[in-house]
C-alpha cells in the first residue's frame, strides 16, 4: 500500500515540477506553448478568413472553452489525471504478475525507423479513439459525459478541449490495453500528441479549408461540425472521426448532407444545459434524466418522423 501512495504523492510533484519547467522554458519541444501558438494560429485564421462571417470574435463561451483547454490539458493532469493512471498502470502491472505475465507486447515495432513508430501510433490511437467515440455515444452513462462536448452552440478552435474529465479516464483506460501490446522503441510521442490537437483545433475552427481528396483522409470543420448538428438523422449521430475521416467512409458513418455552415449545434435542450464550468462537471453526476439521454430526443423524433 506504502508503494501506492507513494506513487500518488510523487504523481502530484513530478507533474508539478515539469509543468513549471514548462512555462518557464519556451521551446519547441514544450506542450505549453504549442498549446498557445497553436490556438493563436486557429484563432488568427478565424479572425482573417472566418466560414461564418457573422461569428463574433469572442463567439459565445469563447473564454468558458479556453479555460477548459488549459484545464483538460494541463490542470486535470496536474490535479489527479496523472495519480490516478500511474497507480492504475501499477496495479494493473501487479494483477498481471499474479498470473506470470510481465509483458504485454505482441507486436515489436521498436526495430522500425522512429517515423514509421509513429505513424503507427497515430494511426492506431485514432482508430481506437474512434471507436471510444462512437461508445461514448451509444451509452447512455457516457453520454451524459461526451454531452459537455455537444453542449457547444457557437463552433470555434477552443471547443475542441471543452469535454468532461471522465472522458480522458474513459480514453486513457480503453487506449492503454491495445497501445501496450505494441512494443515502441521509443518513449518521446511529443509529434503525434501536437499533431492530433494541431487536426482537433482545425476540426472545431470557423474556418474553411478545402482539402479536395484529402478530405476523405483528414477530419475536418465541414465534416465535424455535422458531427455536433443538433438534430441528427440517425439515432447514435454520425462523423466520429478524431483525427482521421476515413474511418467514418470505411464504416459507413460519414454523413454531411449539405453545407453544414449555418446549421443549428448542440441538442433538443441544450439551452437548459449548464452555462458554467463547475456545474457542467457536476451535470454527469447528477439525476436529471432529460429526453436527451441516449442521443435522441422527443423534437428529434418529431424531425425524424417528418423525414
Ligand atoms: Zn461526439
Ligand atoms: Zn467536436
Amino acid at each position: 500500500m506504502a508503494k501506492y501512495w507513494q506513487i500518488f504523492v510523487s504523481s502530484f510533484t513530478d507533474y508539478g515540477n515539469y509543468l513549471f519547467r514548462e512555462v518557464l522554458n519556451p521551446g519547441w519541444g514544450n506542450y505549453f506553448y504549442w498549446l498557445i501558438g497553436l490556438s493563436l494560429f486557429f484563432w488568427l485564421l478565424e479572425i482573417v478568413k472566418p466560414w461564418r462571417a457573422q461569428q463574433a470574435i469572442l463567439r459565445k463561451d469563447f473564454w468558458l472553452d479556453g479555460f477548459y483547454m488549459f484545464f483538460n490539458f494541463f490542470l486535470f493532469s496536474l490535479i489527479g489525471f496523472n495519480a490516478i493512471s500511474n497507480i492504475g498502470v501499477e496495479a494493473f502491472n501487479d494483477f498481471l504478475s499474479l498470473f506470470g505475465i510481465t509483458n504485454l507486447v505482441a507486436f515489436e515495432v521498436q526495430s522500425w525507423p522512429v517515423w514509421a513508430q509513429l505513424l503507427t501510433l497515430f494511426i492506431v490511437r485514432d482508430f481506437i479513439q474512434w471507436n471510444v467515440h462512437r461508445l461514448l455515444h451509444r451509452s447512455e452513462f457516457l453520454w451524459r459525459f461526451h454531452k459537455v462536448h455537444h453542449s457547444v452552440q457557437q463552433m470555434g478552435f477552443a471547443a475542441h478541449l471543452r469535454f468532461h474529465w471522465g472522458e480522458t479516464i474513459v480514453y486513457r483506460t480503453i487506449e492503454y490495453i491495445p497501445l501496450a501490446m505494441i512494443g515502441f522503441g521509443i518513449q518521446d510521442f511529443f509529434l503525434v500528441h501536437i499533431l492530433a490537437t494541431s487536426i482537433g483545433h482545425f476540426n472545431h475552427s470557423n474556418i474553411n479549408v478545402p482539402l479536395g481528396p484529402l478530405r476523405y483522409l483528414f477530419n475536418n470543420p465541414q465534416m465535424h461540425i455535422w458531427h455536433h448538428a443538433r438534430y441528427m438523422p440517425r439515432r447514435y449521430g454520425a462523423n466520429y472521426g478524431i483525427s482521421l475521416s476515413v474511418w467514418d467512409y470505411l464504416f459507413g458513418t460519414a454523413y454531411m448532407p449539405e453545407d453544414g455552415r449555418d446549421i443549428a449545434l448542440g441538442f433538443d435542450d441544450v439551452e437548459q444545459y449548464p452555462e458554467s464550468f463547475v456545474n457542467q462537471q457536476l451535470h454527469p453526476f447528477l439525476n436529471n434524466r432529460s429526453n436527451g439521454e441516449l442521443g435522441i430526443t422527443q423534437e428529434e423524433v418529431k424531425h425524424l418522423e417528418k423525414v
